[in-house]
């Protein structure tokens, strides 16, 4: 979309603005956590955010099952094993992962793989919804429109080679970049080459999409945007902006 069209389509009111807070998803967790989920200092198995098949037909209900009960809680036990009576209990994640070369293979390793699901979950709804105002004029300033910033996020994610995740950011500079992390990994962690503020992700690990998608992970990856939770990545990148979101 072009500059011009874009600001009269905000003038329309066809496009929200952004204010914080105003999260449209009647979820109080999504809310809650949406807000600033990096900051806990106390790791907690979080509750998925909507029905095991709330995702329907985009990700079946087995998949969701499977990915959040059995992968996602196994990362998380794991995790929290490894930092039973160390000072990582009382850390938000964010300050572990910027220090986490430091750390041992268990912590980034199952550390990630906790956070990164939280994410993952957070930024999915059924709902939908649309990116702001703010957050649109910021991806048609860094990606020229909205078709050619999926076309750029799709095409990162769809050649990340084996498993690993594909992230929008902002970075330190509040530029906005795609990148990918392969594993666990995740931008905010020390050693990532392009680090920033995680506004939007999505898991291509095979267990993402494999029971409904088999090896077609580009189709797993296009019917991703009829469930990304814009009202999520909205308060993110808000949050990102003001300092107050820092992963
Ligand atoms: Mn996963």
């Amino acid at each position: 979309m072009h500059r011009r069209g874009f600001i009269s389509l905000v003038g329309l009111g066809v496009i929200s603005a952004c204010v914080p807070g105003t999260s449209k998803s009647s979820d109080k967790n999504t809310k809650a956590k949406s807000s600033s989920p990096g900051t806990i200092s106390e790791h907690k198995f979080p509750p998925l955010p909507f029905a095991y098949n709330a995702l329907e037909p985009y990700i079946d209900a087995r998949t969701v099952e499977i990915h959040y009960d059995k992968h996602h809680r196994g990362y998380f036990k794991k995790f929290s094993a490894a930092i039973k009576g160390t000072e990582l209990e009382k850390m938000p994640m964010y300050k572990i992962f910027a220090n986490v070369s430091a750390y041992s293979e268990t912590v980034k390793n199952y550390g990630g793989g906790y956070y990164n699901h939280m994410l993952y979950w957070d930024n999915l709804s059924p709902k939908g919804g649309e990116p702001c105002a703010k957050l649109l004029s910021k991806i048609v300033k860094y990606f020229d429109s909205m078709v050619q910033f999926k076309a750029e996020f799709n095409k990162a994610a769809k050649t990340l080679f084996g498993s690993g995740w594909a992230w929008l950011i902002m970075t330190d500079n509040k530029e906005l970049k795609i990148v990918t992390s392969t594993n666990q990994d995740n931008p905010l962690m020390d050693f990532a080459e392009v680090k920033g503020v995680p506004l939007l992700t999505i898991d291509v690990w095979e267990h993402s999409y494999y029971l409904r998608y088999q090896n077609r992970r580009a189709d797993y990856i296009n019917n991703f945007w009829n469930i990304v939770n814009w009202n999520t990545v909205n308060e993110r990148f808000l949050g990102a902006k003001e300092g107050t979101w820092k992963g």
